[in-house]
């Protein structure tokens, strides 16, 4: 059996009662949690495979990333003017360049991914793309763990979204990792947009039959409902409440135009949460901008996501909970309506939640898995600490994290990636992405 004793730190805990704990330690015993402390109870370091020192940081769990598309890091810096929430912005940025991207560009691309998410404190991460196979293994390598969504798109071709659904559950019954870090899932685009209704209910039905959850794009622009309103008279939501697709753990990103009987068919669905991905959606100039508020009253589970680097261009999760915050009090015109303990919530037990995976991560409970950052608060910006997660969401950085864990494996160790070195990781990208933008060049030269 391998113990690790981490002590010396301020727990947060995000446990039920949000308990932080000052001059606290931690015991992991085989990967899992096995005990949490503070003060005088402090254990002696015998009898311990390491003991290590976390005086000057907090430790907390690790960041859950709840919706992202690693591949497209390759378009980073590529969309800047357009509004990756539109239909048109899609067109204009992403089209082209998606259709040159082949598998081969997955891993190099996704590795890096892995990196920054690892290097700033996120131990789980919610994909949505094409390449689903790629993309579990590179995220297999990098040891995150990572619900990796199989991308269903039909665009009105029948034939095409059955062999769709096929090969997803091709992919959710062949995937499942075996350490358990990567979880699969069914991952259809945006509904009606480019899954039919008929498409989205049978895949439910197999979800369901599989086991897994479907993570898609929900209301991210007025588009998202045209459809429906012509036919139905109701929202997207609405009409596929009515289809029975809230039938299976549906986990939605974005959100922003979410009326109020939306807002109640999320909060009467069994296992619906939503995906806020606050700094994607300001970039985008949306003017609508979701009703985190609203839905946390309701008693929804709304997690927090980066979407993909090329719209808010950073994997930076306290970043992501800083914006969540500052938007949070712009929309409903009053100081912190989201305190800083719920933001924390929101970053790490509620992505659990919407991921079905509360019982195995997202707090620092004993029997948990030992998936926790360590992130030093030693240095300039963190004087003073009445609150330690308003200390960390409004002063601090992803960049001042300095230890990761993943099922008690230290995948950061004093900021470096413990698995594959940092530089070769950004060479192996570096090259890749000259080739694909290359690709990219010649394919539009060529039409
Ligand atoms: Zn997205």
């Amino acid at each position: 059996m391998v113990r690790q004793l981490l002590h010396s730190a301020t727990l947060l805990t995000v446990d039920d009662s949000d308990r932080v704990i000052d001059d606290g330690w931690l015991i992991i015993e085989d990967g899992r949690i096995a005990e949490i402390g503070g003060g005088t109870r402090k254990p002696g370091p015998s009898g311990f495979d390491e003991v290590i020192d976390l005086s000057g940081h907090l430790l907390m769990p690790g960041l859950v990333n709840a919706h992202t598309h690693s591949a497209m890091i390759l378009f980073r810096g590529h969309a800047e003017g357009q509004s990756l929430l539109t239909m048109e912005g899609w067109y204009n940025a992403i089209r082209e360049p998606e259709l040159a991207m082949i598998a081969e560009d997955m891993a190099p691309a996704v590795a890096l991914s892995c990196a920054e998410m690892a290097l700033s404190g996120t131990t789980t991460f919610c994909d949505q793309y094409f390449f689903a196979e790629e993309i579990a293994a590179a995220a297999a390598r990098a040891g995150l763990r990572a619900v990796i969504a199989y991308g269903i798109v039909q665009l009105g071709d029948e034939v095409r979204g059955t062999e769709e659904l096929a090969k997803a559950s091709a992919f959710v019954e062949g995937q499942r990792s075996a350490d358990g870090r990567v979880i699969p899932w069914f991952g259809p685009h945006a509904p009606y947009v480019d899954n039919s209704e008929a498409l989205l209910t049978e895949e439910v039905k197999v979800a369901n039959r599989l086991g897994c959850g479907i993570h898609l794009h929900m209301a991210c622009g007025p588009e998202d409902n045209e459809l429906t309103l012509a036919r139905y008279g109701t929202t997207a939501s609405v009409a596929l409440e009515k289809a029975g697709f809230f039938n299976g753990r549906i986990h939605a990103a974005h959100c922003l135009d979410l009326s109020a009987e939306d807002i109640a068919v999320f909060a009467r669905a069994e296992a619906a949460s939503v995906a806020h991905c606050a700094s994607a959606g300001l970039r985008s100039g949306r003017e609508a901008i979701c009703p985190v508020v609203p839905l946390r009253e309701a008693g929804v589970t709304v997690a927090l996501g980066t979407d993909n680097v090329a719209a808010n261009n950073a994997y930076d999760m306290i970043a992501e909970m800083r914006v969540a915050g500052l938007v949070a009090s712009h929309r409903e015109g009053r100081a912190q309506p989201i305190s800083s303990r719920e933001l924390v919530r929101m970053a790490t037990i509620e992505g659990a939640k919407a991921l079905g995976l509360e019982h195995e991560i997202g707090s620092l409970e004993a029997g948990k898995a030992a998936d926790l950052v360590a992130i030093d608060i030693s240095g300039p910006g963190y004087s003073n600490t009445p609150d330690a997660a308003t200390l960390l969401i409004y002063s601090g950085s992803g960049r001042d994290v300095r230890h990761v864990w993943v099922a008690g494996e230290r995948l950061v160790r004093d900021r470096r990636l413990t698995r594959r070195a940092f530089a070769e990781i950004r060479a192996d990208y570096d090259a890749s992405y000259r080739i694909f933008w290359q690709r990219v060049q010649a394919a539009k030269e060529a039409a």
